[in-house]
This record gives C-alpha cells, structure tokens and sequence, in this order.
C-alpha cells in the first residue's frame, strides 16, 4: 500500500479553526498521520510548501445525475478541487424513474437514461465504472411523482402517497441521503402539505434530510420558506434551503429578511442552505421568468441551438418580437436570469448557515459560468479579494459544515482516520476563470486534488484511474449495493 505524504502544507481543516503546517500521510484510503517530519514513513513525497490543503469540496447542489456516469472524469467538478458531489436537487433525481421520454423539467438533467428502478442499480452502475469523484444521492419528490401518477397537476391521493413513500423507503434503505423537492417545477406545484408531510416521515425513520427549491423565490418567498420548514417539521428532520436568492427586481434587498426567518426557524430546528456565488440563476427557458427588465442569456435551445450565448432582447429585436414570443420559439432550452442583486449574494455568502453548492448544469450549451467556478470564484472573489469570508470560512462552507448537514461521515475534514479527499492549492493565486462569455474555462490555482487516497488530478489534468465511490447514508442496510474499495 503506497504511503503518500504531502509536506509542509498550510492546514485548513475544514472546521473552520485556523491554518496550521503540518506534514500529512496518507495510507490507503485514510489520512493515516498528521504530523512533523513524516518524510522517513512515506513512498511518495509531494511538497506542499506555501501551498494550502483542504478537505476536497463537497459540491452539495448538483444535477450531475446523468453525468457522473456519461462523463465520469467529472473535469468540470474536479479541476475545481470538488471531490463529492450530491446528485438529485430540486425534485429531480434519476432514481428511481425508468422511463425512456422524460418530460421537462427533468429536462434539467437531460438524458433519456432513466434506466434505474432501484438506487441499488445506480450505486452497482457506478461501481462499474466508477466516477473521478464521490457520489452521494438525493431522491426527488418530482421524479416519485412521474413514477406513480399521471396527472400532476393536482395533489397526490393516499393510495398514490403509499406508492411514492414505499419507493423512497427503499431508496433510503439503499443508502439515499434524503428527499429532494422543486415545488416551483409546474410537475410538483400541486403537492400539498399532506403529501410532502408523508414523504418526509418516512425520511424521517431513516434519518435523512430534506433539502428542496422552495414554490417560489419571489414575492412569496417568506411563506414558502415557512411550508418547507413545516413540511420538514413533520419528520422532523433537518432542512436544507436549496440555492438560496432573493429572485426578481421587486424582492431585491429582502434576504435581510429572510435571514432573519432562517435564523427564528433555525432555533426551532436543524436547518442549512447553499448558495452559489453569482447574481445569476439558471434553470429552464420558462415564459413566467420573462419580465421584460432583466437580462436573461440564452445557455441553450433545442429549435435554435444558434441562439445559445445570446441575450433575449437581442434575439427578439433582431427578429422583431417581444421577448416573450422570443423566449416561446426558442423553448424547450436554458438560460440564465440576472435576477438577484449583489447585497444579497454576499448577505447568503456570508451567512453561517450557507454552504457552497454549484447548481451547474452540464447539459447546457454554454452553460452558466458557475458549472466550472462556483467554487474557486468564492475563493478568489468572495475570499482574497472582497475578504467577506476568512479562508478557513470559505473552506469550512465546502466542506465541514456540507459533511456535517448532509451526513457523510468522515469526510469534508482533515483528521487522522478520515477518508483522504483533499485539494492542494495556491490560496494567493485560485481563481475562477469561466464567464457568461466563455464558460468551460477551468480555474486556475488546484494543483492537486485527492480522492479516496488516489491522486486525481495534478497538474491542470484528470488522472486516468478514477476512485470516486457511491457515498451511502451512515447506518444503511450494508447488504445493499457493492462498496468498491481501493
Ligand atoms: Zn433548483
């Protein structure tokens, strides 16, 4: 077994405490020794000095359902120095749906590969060929629905109740993280607190969380917030605001209230969110977004793949219509909405309760810029150059703070015994480099990223061996799903 040691790091342990040099030894998949003069005990020697070393980044807001296995060296997510990701957000998971004409939204993931009845059968599919990065699963509230109802557009009955609760069991038997919900998608905006409520007892048994896009981020956002407390409540189990914004010109501002909410709730029960550092949002091409005063940047259409890194009101001027029948002929398709203000991107980004979540869409055309920056952008912008957040801030929201929340044991710090998922980087010179212009640009400043206790990528390149591993939730049935080891 090779003992890999990196030396002289700066240690950022992921708790949040300050920076320390320490040598650090890695054994197998484990930090086996953290120490001073651990040259003589290790095969491979990397140096580490005026270099910063972190847990690997949890990146815990991702749609990578489909890409993780389509594109395992995951590049976008890895150059970044993320070594977890958590699949299935906002109501969309590719568990447990077997279908071969998905409707929108799952649109979001953009696959016709909804070939697995059981998470089992994702986590084996993933052991076969395993991902450059972790895994970790999220069952979506909006996929449980398209498996057992045909019409969405109203409530679920018991009988459909029983089926999705009976279907979310065995995911969480299966070592699912939790329940994942978008009531804002038009295939969940009919559930009610008696379906949700359902749903989250069972959760509740197996000790996951629920983490969900709230019904609207808009003008009712305060009452939104507070059914997805309640609803989480009714486990209870700890709630996880997805993507946290204050959405459109009339709301800008107001996160100072709803920090506030998050803080009374938070007294009440266990609650988090993530945010991802930009004052764009994107999702699907939708007409209800279109207000005809914020810039919305085209990341994709299927009738007019052309119109991909153009702006709608240059597209409708150009073919001499309002935005809106613009946005109309270019659906189905993605962009981006100017949407929040900067005062509250830095309220969220600063706030303790936040962890860092990409939210990248990988499927799109020209993606936003947050697929391939999210993280090192908080780094270098939030971090170095605003100084809204220490460094140990910033990493603790990458990755102690995610572990803790989502439940991954030993992972997201930097102890003895912990899995090896670390990031070695130049603190004074990590930056984002991708923009709404040229979004696949990898940032700049990971020397090297660590998975499993293998190297994964060094050097601005993925390695050829990928050890990512499907992460189940602490106490699952172990006869479910095989656990490669390394
Ligand atoms: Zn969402």
């Amino acid at each position: 077994m090779t003992r890999t040691l990196v030396r002289r790091a700066q240690v950022i342990d992921g708790t949040g405490a300050a920076a320390y040099v320490a040598d650090v030894l890695i054994q197998g998949d484990r930090i086996a020794r953290i120490g001073t003069a651990l040259e003589a005990l290790a095969d491979d020697v990397v140096d580490g000095q005026g270099l910063s070393l972190a847990p690997g980044f949890i990146d815990v807001h991702t749609h990578d359902d489909a890409q993780v296995l389509r594109d395992p060296t995951m590049l976008a997510k890895l150059s970044q120095g993320v070594t977890s990701v958590i699949t299935g957000n906002c109501g969309l998971s590719l568990v447990p749906l077997v279908t071969s004409s998905p409707d929108s939204p799952l649109d979001l993931l953009h696959t016709t590969e909804f070939r697995f009845p059981q998470l089992d059968d994702y986590a084996q599919a993933l052991a076969r060929k395993p991902a450059a990065v972790n895994v970790g699963a999220l069952i979506g509230h909006t996929t449980l629905r398209m498996c057992t109802m045909s019409d969405l557009n109203r409530p679920a009955d018991p009988n459909e109740i029983q089926a999705m609760a009976g279907m979310l069991d065995a995911a969480l038997e299966q070592g699912a993280l939790g329940l994942s919900s978008g009531l804002f998608y038009q295939q969940a905006y009919a559930a009610n607190m008696a379906e949700m409520q359902a749903l989250v007892r069972v959760v509740a048994r197996h000790s996951g969380i629920y983490v969900t896009h709230i019904r609207t981020e808009m003008d009712a956002i305060l009452q939104a917030m507070e059914e997805a407390a309640d609803t989480a409540q009714a486990g209870p189990v700890t709630w996880i605001l997805s993507h946290h914004k204050c959405a459109g010109p009339r709301n800008w501002g107001r996160t100072i209230e709803t920090l506030a909410l998050l803080e009374r709730l938070s007294q009440r029960q266990k609650v988090g969110m993530d945010v991802y550092p930009y004052s764009a949002g994107s999702t699907l091409l939708r007409e209800d977004l279109v207000d005809g005063v914020i810039d919305i940047l085209i990341t994709r259409s299927d009738p007019h793949p052309e119109m991909a890194g153009r702006y709608l009101r240059e597209i409708a001027n150009q073919w001499g219509v309002d935005q809106l029948q613009a946005c109309r002929r270019l659906m189905p398709g993605g962009a981006c909405y100017f949407q929040m203000r900067e005062d509250d991107v830095r309220r969220v980004i600063s706030h303790p309760l936040s962890m860092i979540g990409s939210d990248g869409l990988p499927h799109d055309e020209r993606p936003h810029p947050r697929l391939w920056g999210a993280f090192a952008r908080v780094l270098s912008h939030y971090c170095r150059q605003e100084q809204l957040l220490t460094l140990p801030q910033a990493i603790h929201k990458m990755t102690g703070l995610s572990a803790e929340r989502f439940g991954l044991t030993d992972r997201g710090i930097v102890r003895e015994g912990a899995f090896a998922d670390l990031v070695l980087f130049d603190a004074n010179r990590v930056a984002d480099k991708a923009s709404y212009d040229s979004p696949r640009q990898m940032c700049e400043g990971i020397e090297r990223v660590m998975v499993n206790g293998q190297w994964a990528f060094a050097h601005g390149q993925a390695m050829a061996h990928r050890a990512g591993r499907f992460l189940s939730r602490p106490g699952r049935n172990p006869r479910a799903g095989p656990q490669p080891t390394a």
